[in-house]
């Protein structure tokens, strides 16, 4: 009986999808009565990001992302990418684009979590969603629509462009055997991870990307995170650092944004809309792709070629660095209505694809 009531439906649904394209055909035909689309204007826009010019996946993506704008259009929207400091410092990007100062930016929404709290639910989150999983609450699962309500206000539309995948847990200069190795241990660690390093006793540095090498060669700090094995190899931290720690509990799949500024994105016509939104998704699917390309590859170069030590946490450090972590978001959401409703849809849709992992994503890694 259900085989069959399934059946029903399905060609419900084809008769439904065919009517719809019946239907937008003759919307078509009627097009020379509807608004008229200005094909010749042109757009030149900046687009700054919050990466050095060109960095590896991240700059080189927003280049590309250009380009594809461009082909797209017709050479109707060209943009000039930008790297953080050349029109703007990189963490003034949100607001350049807020204001309309500029027309674009590229980051990661947890980067403005000063701005309001519940940014940075959009990026990732200690023991959080994957790439993929994440991808999939953004597109199906209502967590743009919460992002787009909660960038409305700073007068901004995010597009998902890009996902570092699960990153690594990074560089440490002493063994981490237990929870209590944390203690006292300053580590250069953003965000909600820095929070969570903090309740196990030790202390997060805040340094600039390029102040990392040298911080940790001479001792400022005893340990750092950056991203995966390409980033990291390109630091150079395999030449200072002992230790290279899996997995990356605190960013296990961060999402990167490109924002627009609303009022110019609105301005344009529809067609140009959609191009801007499809190379959003090219980028978030090519970045992504890239990354994990990448990473695989210097992990075994990190591995075979400069003899560095990979560990992995034990399952005890992990479980206190979750319980650590729960603490520091429920302090968040506490605080902070929006997050608290951003947090809560995050949660739900977590619950029920993970409930959906242990048959498919877990089941299948442990018969492989
Ligand atoms: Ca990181």
């Amino acid at each position: 009986m259900k085989r069959k009531e399934f059946l029903k439906k399905a060609s419900i649904a084809a008769v439904g999808s065919s009517l719809l394209v019946q239907s937008c055909k003759s919307e078509d035909a009627d097009s020379s009565t509807g608004p008229a689309i200005i094909t010749n204007k042109k757009y030149k826009w900046k687009l700054v990001t919050t990466w050095p010019p060109n960095f590896p996946v991240l700059g080189e993506g927003c280049n590309m992302l250009a380009e594809w704008v461009k082909t797209m259009s017709g050479g109707r929207m060209e943009i000039n990418v930008y790297g953080g400091g050349e029109l703007v410092p990189a963490l003034e990007s949100f607001e350049a684009v807020s204001s309309g100062a500029v027309e674009m930016g590229h980051g990661a929404a947890y980067y403005w979590a000063g701005k309001s709290p519940a940014l940075q639910f959009f990026t990732t989150i200690p023991f959080g969603l994957n790439a993929q999983q994440i991808d999939s609450w953004m597109y199906c699962g209502g967590g743009l629509e919460l992002w787009e309500e909660n960038y409305a206000r700073f007068g901004l539309v995010p597009f998902p462009a890009g996902n570092t995948g699960v990153q690594m847990a990074g560089w440490f200069n002493k063994e981490i055997n237990s929870i209590d190795d944390f203690k006292g241990l300053k580590m250069r660690i953003p965000g909600l991870g820095g929070k969570v390093l903090k309740k196990a006793g030790g202390t997060a540095v805040l340094s600039a990307g390029s102040e990392i090498y040298t911080n940790l060669e001479r001792g400022v700090i005893d340990a750092t995170e950056w991203i995966g094995p390409y980033h990291d190899y390109k630091m150079g931290f395999h030449n200072i650092a002992k230790y290279y720690y899996a997995p990356g509990w605190h960013e296990p799949g961060p999402i990167l944004d490109l924002f627009v500024n609303k009022r110019a994105f609105d301005g344009l016509a529809p067609d140009l809309q959609e191009i801007i939104r499809t190379a959003a998704y090219r980028l978030n699917a090519w970045a992504t792709s890239e990354f994990e390309a990448k990473n695989n590859f210097y992990l075994s170069k990190l591995i075979n070629e400069e003899g560095v030590d990979v560990r992995r946490f034990s399952d005890d450090v992990l479980a206190g660095l979750k319980q650590y972590s729960q603490e520091v978001i429920e302090e968040v959401i506490a605080g902070d209505e929006a997050s608290a409703k951003v947090y809560e849809s995050l949660m739900k849709f977590s619950k029920e694809i993970r409930n959906w992992s242990e048959y498919s994503e877990k089941l299948y890694y442990n018969s492989i």
